[in-house]
């Protein structure tokens, strides 16, 4: 059924097989079906609609709500060898009407067009000239007011579908997913008797991770130091915020741009140029930024603020790893944050209902920043996802290997000044007074006078403000919510004061990221970029990020083999195929290097591609490792993956019926004492029983003793 599809999937993108939730969809449209995909970010949508646009007879019109993404996607079709173009207000009307005319010669495959151009009748009729097998839209959920980008224009689409002498089929296309949305998809695009695929919206490269209670800006520095040269978002709150940590980063010699609505047109297109190009490498930005970012290769989303809800946060966060490379996510949390977000809601001209509404949505984020289960079930739980195992093993709930420090006697120190300052000021007073402050407030009300003045001079004072926040985090603490919130203690702190309990404060550490790549990558990415400048086209439109790693793996030095690298299709073979094996000869012949064997290895690789791209799951990776005889230990050497996460791996194929012994992975000294604790608390939750345990032992003897004799306990 699909080898057509398939064909031309290698012809013109360069893949060799389609992802599983494409070739339904792609099957559903060339079945004549009106289709929803609701797939998540990264997921290769925009082939779902492209590939039968190639196929079917006349053309496919594009309906897409940013101008300047669909600049680049029409680009990236043209290099690919594929006829296409938009029609939006960027364009003079004797463009639009080139074009137009243009449509009617049949001379294109796709049209892009903004949804606004579908009010203007004249425009729509222009279009009913034309042979339309099948409208895609892109970005559907902005047909819906739930969800976070509504355009009314989009209500105007079933009105021009309506009009069309002869019905095209309907797709329609979204990342977003919540049951109200989804209604308004399957109603309001009018879409008939539609095949509804939904893949599910976990995104596996993406490690997400909450920040609480540190200072935000030292956190942003030293986790640049040490991702040099990554690409990368870091969204604020307020444009203040964005441009005074553009300041500071760009003082500090960062290759960084400032994007959002206090600046011209002008100004934010060249920012977005910029960082299209590679010319800059860290964007700040308020949420103003990103609509119109196709970039594939970002490799850190950092949040400096909350965002108002969980919606607009996978959305941010997910403009990371497109590509499908490991990307990073990270929330830096602090209390003040939900005031700011809270002060947006109030001051909006929403309805009291809608307002609360909001207020929902916004706890759920809050909720989110605090949660200690796993972040990634708890993302795909809002959006109505279940089933989902416990433990993702990449988050930092689930990865929560950060050093313990032991902060009792500071926390002592912190909960008997708010004692002593009855309860009745903010975290900054208490700090003030905590550091021995002698300004004029602490002296007019007399705190210069407790006996807790000056006890933590040897902290900064935002170092203390940081240690508050973490205990508010903690729930040691607790802030009023009102304008000017006050700091009580709540039962867990007297506990601590008592002497009873204890408080431990995690230290983050940063990863530094690991230098796989070897010298060939640069220099094609230089290459890249030459070319890139030379067309005045983004370099990820040259080749993609993993096509250039697979380029430096195997080292094709002829078209035949090039053809066969993941990304490189026929057209991008053709023009830029010379330049790259030419480099590549370069730096064989400099270096020395033996290049049978890798040719040979991208020949076997690629028999097996659809095992690998396709069917070889992460989990049943490793198992092959473990096969092999390797240990959790080397596997997670060799995978880069942390322990936890090969862990979870080998629990995933033992569900799966595997063959895998647990013996190997129970501490045999402890197997009884694990046993009896499992028969004691019960229950599927592990934590409660690794609490009773010696501290030695660990989760994975525990799993593993529970699934030896699940059935008998
Ligand atoms: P979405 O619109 O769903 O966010 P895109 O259409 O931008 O995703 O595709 C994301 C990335 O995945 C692109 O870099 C695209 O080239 C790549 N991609 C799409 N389909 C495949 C496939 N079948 N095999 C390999 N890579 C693919
Ligand atoms: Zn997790």
């Amino acid at each position: 059924m699909l080898i057509n599809a398939k064909k031309a999937l290698k012809k013109y993108f360069g893949y060799s097989e389609f992802r599983k939730a494409q070739e339904e969809v792609i099957e559903s449209i060339l079945n004549k079906k009106d289709t929803v995909a609701i797939m998540p970010t990264g997921a290769g949508k925009s082939i779902c609609y492209q590939i039968p646009a190639l196929l079917m007879e006349g053309v496919t019109i594009v309906i897409s709500p940013l101008i300047s993404l669909m600049k680049d996607q029409v680009d990236s079709l043209i290099s690919q060898g594929i006829e296409a173009t938009y029609i939006n207000s960027s364009l003079t009307g004797l463009e639009m009407n080139e074009r137009l005319f243009n449509a009617r010669l049949g001379l294109y495959k796709l049209i892009y067009v903004a949804p606004e151009r579908l009010e203007a009748e004249s425009f729509c009729d222009s279009l009913n000239d034309l042979n339309i097998s099948l409208v895609a839209v892109d970005e559907a959920h902005c047909v819906s007011q739930w969800g976070h980008d509504f355009r009314t224009s989009y209500t105007k689409i079933s009105d021009f579908i309506d009009r069309l002498h002869k019905r095209p089929i309907v797709a329609a296309f979204t990342a977003t997913a919540t049951e109200f949305v989804k209604k308004d998809i399957l109603n309001l695009l009018a879409l008939k008797n539609p095949n509804v695929f939904a893949t599910g919206l976990n995104r596996e490269n993406l490690r997400f991770t909450v920040i609480k209670g540190e200072y935000k800006e030292k956190f942003v520095c030293d986790y640049l130091e040490n991702n040099k040269g990554k690409i990368g978002i870091i969204y604020t709150a307020t444009r203040k915020e964005a441009e005074g940590l553009y300041e500071k980063l760009s003082n500090k010699g960062y290759s960084v741009g400032v994007y959002h609505a206090g600046l011209s047109d002008k100004e934010r297109e060249k920012v977005q140029e910029d960082f299209s190009f590679d010319n800059i490498e860290i964007i700040v930005a308020t949420n103003a930024f990103g609509m119109g970012i196709d970039k594939s290769n970002v490799r850190f989303v950092i949040h400096y603020n909350m965002p108002k809800n969980i919606e607009a946060y996978y959305q941010e966060a997910g403009r990371a790893g497109r590509d499908g490379e490991e990307s990073e996510c990270v929330l830096l949390f602090a209390p003040k944050d939900i005031q700011i977000q809270k002060y947006f809601i109030d001051e909006s001209l929403l309805s009291p209902y809608r307002k609360n509404y909001e207020y929902g949505k916004l706890r759920a984020m809050v909720d989110y920043c605090y949660t200690s289960k796993c972040l990634r079930s708890y993302i795909l739980e809002y959006f109505g996802e279940k089933n989902l195992e416990e433990n993702c093993g990449n988050c930092s709930s689930c990865n929560d290997d950060r050093e313990e420090k032991d902060i009792t006697i500071e926390a002592q120190k912190i909960f008997s000044c708010v004692y002593r300052m009855r309860e009745r000021f903010g975290a900054n007073m208490v700090a003030d007074v905590l550091k021995g402050s002698k300004n004029k407030r602490v002296l007019s009300l007399g705190l210069d006078k407790l006996s807790t003045h000056g006890i933590m001079n040897d902290f900064s004072k935002k170092k203390i403000v940081a240690v508050i926040n973490k205990l508010i985090a903690d729930d040691y603490l607790v802030t009023t919510e009102d304008k000017y919130p006050v700091v009580r203690l709540k039962p867990k702190a007297y506990s601590v004061l008592k002497g009873k309990k204890s408080v431990v404060m995690k230290v983050t550490k940063i990863k530094k990221s690991a230098k796989a790549d070897n010298g060939l990558f640069e220099i094609l990415k230089n290459l890249r970029k030459e070319i890139s400048q030379r067309e005045g086209i983004p370099p990820f439109m040259v080749f993609h990020d993993a096509t250039l790693k697979e380029l430096s793996k195997y080292m094709p030095i002829n078209k035949e083999s090039l053809l066969l690298i993941k990304g490189v299709g026929e057209r991008k073979a053709e023009v830029y195929g010379d330049k790259f094996i030419d480099a590549i000869n370069n730096y064989i012949k400099e270096n020395n290097i033996e290049i049978k064997n890798k040719i040979e290895d991208l020949k076997s690789e690629t028999k097996n591609e659809s095992k690998k791209e396709t069917k070889l799951k992460t989990h049943e990776i490793t198992y092959k490792m473990y096969k092999e005889g390797k240990s959790i230990k080397e596997i997670s050497k060799d995978r880069e993956l942390t322990i936890i996460t090969i862990q979870n791996h080998l629990f995933k194929c033992l569900e799966e019926n595997m063959d895998i012994d647990v013996n190997d992975f129970i501490q045999k000294d402890y197997e009884e004492t694990i046993l009896n604790a499992i028969r004691k608390i019960g229950g599927s939750k592990l934590k409660p029983i690794k609490e009773v345990l010696p501290e030695e032992v660990d989760y994975m003897s525990i799993k593993s003793v529970w699934y030896k004799y699940k059935n008998s306990v």
